[in-house]
């Protein structure tokens, strides 16, 4: 059915649209406005992928045609950091001038015989009364989703970055990141090319550092010049270019809804996606590509193909706009990374939105590949920047480090950034290297066969906290499996501390006994060591099995509950008793006891539970712990008990085994303890002796929002890393051995957990 369609904005996503609906159906009446004359743009080039190109193929042949003639190709990626520039090739890119894209989709508007009104200011709706169809493609600041806020439910976040898009008059051959080290902060430049002679050259900051080089007070004319001197060596003798290049903040825009009545939204209107993706333009025009499907699908419902439009769009949107979201947050806080070599500092960066793995990038570049995982292996042998992070204070505590041992882990951390020197130990640089999965890891005295960490599930049946057979063959079947280090299911500290009545314990002897008997047969068995997770449940205590569900108080035979404040863990729930000072001495030695069993025991590691909403963990949450003595209030003080168990346990603790810590890095709750928290304690954690920290997230109350999408644990892993500089276990929902050798090459994390039952078995479908 032929419909009169209204556009506002002539940008990508309005044209786009136009031409492709009115190719759809010649007797469609398709209007643009636009405010500005047809050869008026700001900005300088857009970036497409392969991918996109694929798409523009199939839906307008003509314009891809004219489109990818007109294109500067490459294929290259340029890292310039300290003075070093490494390239990964293979990515293949393609960059037009904004203007030319616009002029190609204007022309091919007019040959099929689109309306276009250029020079008119719409202020209102109003001109589009008579259309069956409004589209809004007006951009970010769109008019006709401010004009109907309520029905569109927008969003928007504001980035902490300044950022101008200037143009340069010369044409990189690589897609190019500078970073630039200055008295202010850091500066960086994403540039890339768009024809044989120009550039897009976009210069961003932290806006604190912007402010401190006084470019919030400098003209625009100032400003460029600024920049200009600052990219001297690699503009040599070259000018950047001016065109409205003043600085923005760049907004992530969300709605959640697309269309209200005959209104919906398009492109910039509907969503941004940080420009660091470079996506904006792809996602515009796939949008215009999707909403004349939808027209093709339902021709006589408009309500059915707005609805089809939005179901279809929504989702991939979201899952860019969360790709886009890591890459932001990387450039954001991309100082955390300056210790590192520039090979990792680049592998870190390309690494950056989770949408290329090491895989993908040795398929696209490897050789590339190879000189990341030779690092690796470099470094975790011990070679010229191979210190862990905390090996500072691991080497401070007794029996941390000896001096000159080979210390491990993938990258130097911001702490270790003096230890690039040559090593006592070095071992020359091998030409081939395993995937970093498997290069070996070092704490203290412990050596770890590879970075893969372990955990079998629990089933909640020891006996009176006493391991059995059942438990034997698990710990065997597990040291046998691959991992590198194994760790047990949480193991109590006291019978009251326990989770569930199968919880087994290390408070009595004879449980030290078997543990002994299950440590010395796994050992026999397996390479991979063993380490022991010692927790008190507080108030998750006493509680049913988990296989008859998580958090279900025990109908009988339960125990009094503790924790730092007398708050039920569910609604209605048994009520906890506070710790007094007295039992929090008690509690002290029963972990310090529980170390020494440990230890005699045979465990390699001992992890213990700062989260998952145990008792520990209560301690440091304000959803949890109201106390009013000096162990409740601020964060130094929620702090405090938990950091008086860490000294308990380390003096228990054979000082050449390292302590672990499960942190609770995020509540996932309001209100509740945050990932800049988590960064607080695991520092003073460092300096109270601990070597490893395993970040952990959700359950300090029932009533938590955790996101449990893939890697959702490795941002808080690479924080805590780079920022406390410990070494650290990062877990969520890791799947692959790609997952774990990217994470390791980027210096997220120093170990991975694997769910072994991903691994298991084999889909045999004949
Ligand atoms: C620094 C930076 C770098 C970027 N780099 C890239 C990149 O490399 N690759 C990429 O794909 N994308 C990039 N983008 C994003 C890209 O520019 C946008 O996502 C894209 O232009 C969106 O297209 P659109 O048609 O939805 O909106 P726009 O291009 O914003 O078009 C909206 C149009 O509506 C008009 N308009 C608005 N209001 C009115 C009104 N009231 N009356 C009349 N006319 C009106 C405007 O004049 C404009 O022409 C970048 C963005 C920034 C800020």
């Amino acid at each position: 059915m032929a419909m009169k369609i209204g556009i506002l904005g002539g940008g990508p996503a309005g044209l786009y649209f136009a031409l492709l609906m009115k190719k759809a159906d010649p007797g469609h009446q398709v209007r643009v406005i636009e405010r500005n004359p047809p050869d008026a743009t700001f900005g300088w080039g857009v970036v497409f992928s392969e991918e996109t190109l694929g798409a523009l193929r199939d839906a307008d042949y003509e314009t891809y045609i004219e489109i990818t003639d007109t294109f500067a190709k490459w294929n290259a990626i340029d890292v310039r950091y300290r003075d070093q520039t490494i390239r990964s090739r293979g990515h293949a890119f393609s960059g037009i001038a904004r203007k030319e894209l616009l002029r190609i989709l204007q022309q091919r508007c007019r040959q099929l015989g689109v309306r276009l009104e250029f020079e008119r200011e719409v202020a209102d709706l109003e001109p589009f009364r008579d259309d069956d169809l409004v589209v809004a493609a007006d951009g970010v600041n769109s008019l006709a989703r401010r004009l109907h806020e309520p029905r569109f439910e927008p969003s928007l976040d504001l980035h902490t970055t300044k950022y101008a898009w200037f143009g340069a008059d010369l044409a990189v051959d690589a897609f190019t990141f500078i970073f630039r080290d200055t008295g202010h902060g850091l500066f960086q430049v994403h540039a890339y090319p768009f024809d044989a002679h120009t550039s897009t050259f976009i210069v961003e900051a932290h806006e604190s550092t912007w402010r401190r080089a006084g470019l919030d007070q400098m003209p625009e004319e100032e400003s460029l010049r600024f920049c200009e001197d600052l990219f001297r060596p690699e503009l040599g003798d070259h000018k950047l270019l001016s065109n409205r290049s003043i600085w923005f903040t760049f907004v992530t825009l969300r709605n959640r809804n697309w269309h209200h009545g005959k209104i919906v939204l398009l492109g910039d209107a509907a969503h941004t996606a940080h420009f660091t993706i470079g996506s904006g333009t792809k996602l515009a025009m796939e949008d215009a590509i999707s909403l004349a499907t939808a027209f093709l699908r339902h021709p006589a419902g408009l309500e059915a193909a707005l609805t089809w439009y939005e179901l279809d769009r929504q989702p991939v949107v979201e899952r860019f706009q969360e790709a886009a979201r890591e890459s932001a947050t990387y450039f954001e806080s991309v100082s955390r990374y300056r210790g590192f070599e520039p090979i990792q500092f680049a592998f870190n960066l390309l690494t950056r939105s989770g949408r290329i793995s090491r895989l993908e990038l040795e398929k696209r570049d490897p050789r590339f590949v190879a000189a990341v995982d030779r690092r690796f292996a470099r470094t975790a042998a011990g070679g010229p920047g191979g210190t862990a992070p905390g090996a500072t204070a691991a080497g401070a505590t007794p029996g941390g480090t000896a001096a000159g041992a080979p210390s491990a882990a993938g990258s130097t951390a911001p702490s270790a950034r003096a230890a690039g020197g040559t090593a006592a130990g070095a071992t020359a640089a091998p030409l081939l290297a395993p995937p970093p999965l498997f290069a070996p890891f070092r704490l203290r005295g412990l050596e770890l066969p590879n970075r893969v960490v372990l955990s079998p599930p629990s089933e909640d049946d020891a006996v009176d906290g006493l391991v059995g057979e059942r438990h034997e063959a698990e710990l065997a079947g597990a040291v046998t499996a691959g991992g590198g280090l194994v760790l047990t299911e949480p193991v109590a500290v006291s019978r009251d501390g326990r989770i569930t009545p199968g919880t087994p314990g290390l408070y009595r002897d004879d449980q030290a006994t078997a543990w002994r008997q299950l440590v010395e047969g796994a050992r026999a068995v397996g390479a991979a060591r063993l380490g022991v997770r010692l927790t008190h449940a507080g108030r998750r205590g006493a509680t049913r099995p988990r296989r008859h569900g998580v958090d279900r108080p025990l109908r009988e035979g339960g125990w009094p509950l503790l924790a730092p404040s007398a708050l039920p863990y569910l609604p209605g729930g048994p009520v906890p008793r506070e710790l007094t000072e007295r039992e929090m001495r008690e509690l002290r030695e029963a972990f310090a006891a529980a170390a020494g069993r440990a230890a005699a025991a045979g465990f390699d590691l001992l992890a213990l539970d700062l989260a998952h909403g145990y008792l520990l963990g209560s301690f440091l949450s304000p959803l949890t712990n109201r106390r009013e003595d000096g162990y409740g209030g601020s964060p130094d003080r929620r702090v405090r008990f938990p950091l008086e168990v860490v000294d308990a346990v380390r003096s228990a603790w054979p000082a050449e085994r390292p302590l672990a810590v499960t942190l609770q890095a995020d509540d996932c709750a309001p209100g509740g303890l945050g990932l800049d928290h988590a960064v607080t304690i695991a520092t003073a954690l460092r300096a109270h002796g601990c070597d490893l920290v395993e970040v952990a997230s959700g359950w300090t109350i029932p009533a938590d929002r955790p996101d449990y999408r893939r890697f959702y644990l490795v941002p808080a892993s690479d924080r805590v890393r780079n920022e406390a500089g410990v070494a650290t276990i990062a877990g969520g929902n890791l799947t692959t051995a790609d997952d774990v050798s990217t994470i390791l090459a980027a210096g997220r994390a120093d170990l991975c957990l694997l769910d072994p039952r991903l691994y298991a078995g084999v889909d045999q479908v004949a």
